[in-house]
């Protein structure tokens, strides 16, 4: 799936008139960053827990609060 994704950006940037080349590496630097920052945010409000996979869940899966 990340691969995939980094495939598709690489065709975006190659659209800009980027080289995915020169672009490459900062870019998975960035995305390294946004995958941790997210997994660090990924967190239920109420009772902290880690929501797991799901990329929108409802309800918390540790102590059932309804998410936004
Ligand atoms: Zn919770």
């Amino acid at each position: 799936m990340l691969v995939a994704f980094l495939m598709r950006a690489n065709v975006d940037l190659s659209a800009y008139g980027l080289s995915p080349v020169v672009f490459g590496p900062a870019f998975l630097v960035l995305v390294a960053a946004a995958v941790i920052f997210s997994f660090a945010n990924w967190r239920c409000p109420a009772c902290n827990g880690y929501l797991g996979r799901g990329i929108n869940p409802k309800f918390c899966s540790k102590c059932g609060t309804e998410l936004r």
